[in-house]
């Protein structure tokens, strides 16, 4: 096959794609999580007595018995069968941003040769795939490789369909012999915990007589790219790395602006329902879906559940996602950059705490100057945002999300917090001692008599913060789209209990000197602004200016790539507050800080090599083509006394010279093994490694630029990025 061939057929073929055909549900309610295992279903299948007790367990944690177990784990066996699954499996999330899953039949045989399925309460419970398969950071050896999975009955089980047969997926936390987390389930779990222990202090002090266990919620907005997948079989780079390591800018990008909040392509439009079809049956409240900003680009944002389960069903949600393009002809791109030049791709975690009894604490009402549980937490997140923001850098730092992180188009990777008008002038007003009203923001008026007025909301829109206050919650809108969200989750959980704890302590010694309720939180938060109220932010974080103010007058950091990211692991007081709250053991950090470096030089590391490889293998060889029609057609012609200018071929020389001598480099760098440690390692791929990269990158568009395009092997921005 020409080395263009599958471009070119990929062109050939994108002309005869049309929407597919999907079924339409008669209604929502007729699909709404009929594969899941949820409360309503259990209810049906169990005994009065058993329902009690499983529900108990599911809603606030109490220990399950054996007895119950078994019989949890029977009703799920017939109930999962009666959908078709013969097959069942834990899921879980190892330290690496995808789930694993290992698959076992129900089926066991009895002595006289019979089959038959069983599923016991043991089972449900307890998991053991061979642990050494999934990163662990020195956690174990491959000799004591013991791994388990265990049941978390806290996210329901559900039927996974897929063109192999339906099974039953069982949502689990995955740890060592030694109990050891070896996941991000486990964290998120002990991070919820550790927030709820402080919350309920502060409550207790603020005199609230009921308070019921604190949940932090989560709604994430997933950005995706969808490109035909006839396309992406002519680039290997985004086949293997999920990005374009080559390809020069088309002509037409995303500067009309005419893609964000378009109308959406038919194409994408079926496979959107379909897709979120299949959300709904799962269980997962598919709410928005829009254009992005990039041609291409598209989001989707369920509603927000509890954290725990809003992670569970975002994994679900970009596994199924995936598939569901794929049935589409579409490849769905998860990379924090696809394609340079073109916005990347965030995912915006809203977060939010809160619980039955006092509501979300983190909604300040119409008057938040009276809300003072509000002002508190809220104090409580500003004080985290300033104490641990490398850490919340930390969290979100991969190989892939460095190319977005502070490239103008994505919050820097500085982190600031923007509170809006309304509650910067709260908090200002709180660190000169007093508690003011503040306006509201009135009525929005366009003046047109039929457009009905509504209430203006009190703060605008700040795109350009990492950490942004959006009216009863936060969106941490730094993470990128790869992205599990249980890190950052894990992170901001973790940063408030703390400051909650902080506030606290702070908070009683007031109220035990005798001073009065409201005059104790102003002083309270008044010095936690002294100390912290500097992160607060709400100009153009995009700004020259703001780059140069945080770092110099505020003393914020600017933590541009991962390697450096990553030291905040390692840093004492991280490692203390991980260990204070029982979130992660030293150990256990220890192990995440490996994972996480290794991760990032095997994912250069390969996208090193497969620039190397397609820059000698496809680009040389279309240059030297040309080359060779251009010389053979100048001899031919001086041949006829016709002179052909050779400007062009000079070029063609030059830059493949250039790109091939760049190679040649690299490859050279690849070769280099004797690092002192994973850091050294790091920083020399961030700093020498990328940078080649780059270089060839540079001199292979250039050539793009100038060959021709016939000969031109991989397919070109333009024709991926524009659906039809
Ligand atoms: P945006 O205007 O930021 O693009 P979207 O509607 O796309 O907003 O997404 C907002 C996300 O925030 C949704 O997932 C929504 O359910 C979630 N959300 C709303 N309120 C809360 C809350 N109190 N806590 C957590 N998430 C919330
Ligand atoms: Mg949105």
């Amino acid at each position: 096959m020409a080395g263009n061939q599958t471009r070119i057929d990929a062109i050939s073929q994108i002309t005869n794609r049309a929407p597919r055909v999907v079924d339409q549900p008669k209604s929502l309610k007729a699909i709404w999580a009929s594969d899941v295992f949820n409360l309503t279903s259990m209810e049906e299948a169990l005994s009065k007595n058993a329902f009690k007790a499983i529900k108990k367990t599911v809603q606030s944690g109490a220990p399950l018995d054996n007895a119950t177990a078994d019989i949890v784990a029977s009703a799920m066996k017939d109930w999962a069968m009666a959908k078709g699954a013969k097959f069942f499996s834990h899921i879980f999330y190892p330290m690496t941003n995808a789930t694993a899953e290992k698959h076992d039949g129900f089926i066991v045989t009895s002595p006289d040769g019979h089959a038959i399925n069983e599923f016991t309460g043991s089972l449900l419970i307890k998991g053991e795939p061979d642990g050494s398969s999934f990163p662990n950071g020195s956690l174990r050896m491959t000799n004591a490789a013991r791994g388990y999975t265990a049941w978390d009955p806290t996210s329901p089980a559900y039927i996974m369909n897929t063109d192999n047969g339906s099974t039953l997926m069982i949502p689990s936390v995955f740890m060592s012999w030694t109990g050891e987390a070896l996941d991000k389930k486990i964290p998120l779990l002990r991070s919820n915990a550790a927030m709820n222990t402080a919350a309920q202090r502060v409550l207790a002090l603020m005199g609230e007589q009921e308070i019921a266990p604190l949940n932090s919620s989560c709604g994430a907005e997933q950005e995706y790219f969808l490109i035909d997948a006839n396309f992406a079989n002519s680039r290997p780079d985004i086949l293997l790395a999920g990005r374009t390591l080559f390809g020069a800018p088309p002509a037409k990008g995303q500067q009309f602006d005419d893609h964000y909040f378009g109308a959406i392509p038919a194409r994408v439009q079926v496979f959107m329902q379909d897709f979120e079809n299949k959300l709904y049956k799962l269980g997962i409240p598919a709410k928005t879906h829009h254009n992005e900003v990039a041609p291409g680009q598209f989001e989707i944002a369920p509603y927000y559940e509890a954290a725990n389960v809003a992670a569970d069903h975002q994994q679900l949600l970009m596994t199924v996602m995936k598939q569901t393009a794929k049935e589409h002809g579409f490849l769905c791109l998860l990379h924090e950059k696809p394609f340079a030049g073109l916005n990347g791709s965030g995912k915006h975690v809203n977060w939010s705490v809160g619980n039955a009894t006092q509501g979300n604490l983190l909604d300040p009402g119409s008057t938040p100057h009276q809300n003072l549980n509000f002002l508190l937490f809220c104090g409580a997140v500003i004080r985290g945002v300033h104490k641990y923001g490398p850490l919340l850098r930390a969290v979100i730092a991969t190989a892939s999300n460095d190319h977005r992180l502070g490239a103008n188009e994505a919050p820097p990777a500085i982190l600031s917090i923007y509170l809006g008008d309304q509650l910067e002038q709260v908090f200002s007003d709180i660190k000169d001692g007093k508690l003011d009203a503040v306006f509201d923001g009135g009525l929005m008026d366009a003046g047109l008599s039929q457009i009905l007025k509504f209430k203006r909301d009190p703060g605008d829109r700040n795109r350009t913060s990492p950490f942004a206050f959006t009216g009863n919650r936060f969106e941490f809108r730094a993470v990128g789209s790869s992205q599990s969200v249980s890190g950052p989750l894990v992170a901001m959980n973790t940063m408030l209990a703390d400051s909650l704890d902080w506030i606290a302590a702070a908070l009683e010694t007031e109220l035990k000197a005798g001073v009065e309720q409201t005059a104790a939180v102003i002083n309270v938060l008044k010095a936690l602004l002294s100390e912290h109220g500097n992160v607060i932010f709400g100009g153009d974080g995009y700004s020259a200016d703001w780059h140069k103010m945080a770092v110099e007058e505020r003393g914020l950091k600017n933590i541009p790539t991962t390697p450096d990211a990553l030291q905040a692991f390692r840093d004492p007081e991280v490692i203390e507050l991980f260990d204070r709250t029982g979130v992660l053991t030293p150990v256990e950090l220890a192990s995440r800080y490996e994972v996480y470096a290794e991760q990032y030089v095997l994912s250069v590391e390969v996208e090193a090599k497969l620039v190397a490889e397609i820059a000698s293998t496809s680009i040389y060889p279309a240059a030297i083509s040309f080359l060779a029609t251009i010389s053979s057609t100048a001899a031919g012609l001086t041949a006829m006394g016709v002179e052909l200018d050779n400007t062009i071929a000079k070029t063609v020389a030059a830059e493949t010279n250039a790109m091939m001598a760049a190679v040649a480099q690299l490859q050279a760098a690849l070769e280099q093994d004797d690092f002192s440690d994973e850091q050294a390692h790091m920083t020399f791929l961030c700093r020498t490694v990328l940078v080649l990269m780059d270089t060839v990158r540079s001199h292979a568009d250039a050539l793009e630029m100038v060959v021709s395009d016939e000969l031109w092997p991989l397919a070109k921005y333009r024709e991926m990025l524009f659906i039809k």
